[in-house]
C-alpha cells in the first residue's frame, strides 16, 4: 500500500479542515444545493493536480467525468493564470469525458482505469456523481436499484483511487434545507450509500459577500468542523 497524499483546495482553511488536504485513496463527497460551489470546487482542484509538489499539487493527470455539462475550460484558464501557471499546460492535463447517462458514467469509471495505463491521473472527479441516478430511478420501486448501482460505481471509483493512489472527489446537489436531509437516509441524493462509501464528506452553503461556509461531516479520523472558504475570479481562496 502506497503513501497516502494530499491535494491542496488552494483554501489554508479548507485544508486544515481536512488534515491537509484532500487524501489519495479515499472518495471526498461535496454536498450541497445548486450554486453552493460545488463544481467550482473541482475546477480548482483539477488546476491544483496538474502543479507542482512543492506547490501542494501532484505534477499529475486529472479526468473529469462530467454528468452535467458545467465543464468550463476558460474557467481552467483564469484559475491557472492565478497561480501563474501556463494555461495550455494545465488544460492539456486535464481530460474531459461527458457521461449522458448513469448507465454511460459507470462504464466511464470503469474506463479509467485504462486511460490510467496511457496517462498519469491522479486525480479522479465526478460532478456529478447523483444527478443522473436521480434522474433515472424515480418511484420507490426503484430505489434498491439505484442504491446497489450507486454502491457498486462508487467501489470502481475507490479502487481506481487505491490503484493509482490518486483522489477521488465526488460531488452531490442536496436540498437548501438541512432539516430535510440530515437524519433522513432517503434525502441526501445518494441516500446512506454515499454518506458510508465517502470517506470525506464536506457540506457546503452560502454565506454572505460570495463566501461559503464548509463543515466536515462524520469523518473516520478527523475532529467534525466548519470553515469559510471563498469563491473568487482567481478561484478557490480563504
Ligand atoms: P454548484 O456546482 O454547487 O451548483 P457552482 O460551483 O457552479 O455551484 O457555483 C456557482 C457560483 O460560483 C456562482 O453563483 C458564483 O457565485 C461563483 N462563481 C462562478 N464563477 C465565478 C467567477 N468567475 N468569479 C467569481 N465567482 C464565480
Ligand atoms: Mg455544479
Amino acid at each position: 500500500r502506497r503513501e497516502i497524499q494530499k491535494l491542496t483546495t488552494g483554501s489554508k482553511n479548507l485544508d486544515g479542515l481536512l488534515g491537509g488536504g484532500l487524501e489519495t485513496q479515499a472518495i471526498t463527497e461535496f454536498f450541497g444545493e445548486f450554486g453552493s460551489g460545488k463544481t467550482q470546487i473541482m475546477h480548482q482542484l483539477a488546476v491544483n493536480a496538474t502543479m507542482p509538489k512543492e506547490k501542494g499539487g501532484f505534477d499529475a493527470d486529472v479526468l473529469i467525468i462530467d454528468t452535467e455539462n458545467t465543464f468550463r475550460p476558460e474557467r481552467i484558464v483564469q484559475m491557472a493564470r492565478a497561480k501563474d501557471l501556463d494555461s495550455d499546460n494545465v488544460l492539456r492535463r486535464i481530460h474531459v469525458a461527458r457521461a449522458y447517462n448513469s448507465h454511460h458514467q459507470i462504464l466511464l469509471a470503469e474506463k479509467a482505469l485504462e486511460m490510467a495505463k496511457e496517462f498519469p491521473i491522479r486525480l479522479l472527479i465526478v460532478d456529478s456523481l447523483t444527478s443522473h441516478f436521480r434522474s433515472e430511478y424515480m418511484g420507490r420501486g426503484s430505489l434498491a436499484e439505484r442504491q446497489q448501482l450507486l454502491n457498486r460505481h462508487m467501489h470502481d471509483l475507490l479502487k481506481f483511487g487505491t490503484i493509482n493512489n490518486a483522489v477521488i472527489a465526488v460531488t452531490n446537489q442536496v436540498s437548501a434545507r438541512p432539516d430535510v436531509f440530515f437524519g433522513d437516509p432517503m434525502a441526501p441524493i445518494g441516500g446512506n450509500i454515499v454518506g458510508h462509501t465517502a470517506t470525506f464528506r464536506i457540506y457546503l452553503r452560502k454565506a454572505k459577500g460570495g463566501k461559503r461556509i464548509a463543515r466536515l461531516i462524520d469523518s473516520p479520523h478527523l475532529p467534525e468542523g466548519e470553515t469559510v472558504i471563498q469563491v473568487t475570479e482567481d478561484g478557490i481562496t480563504d
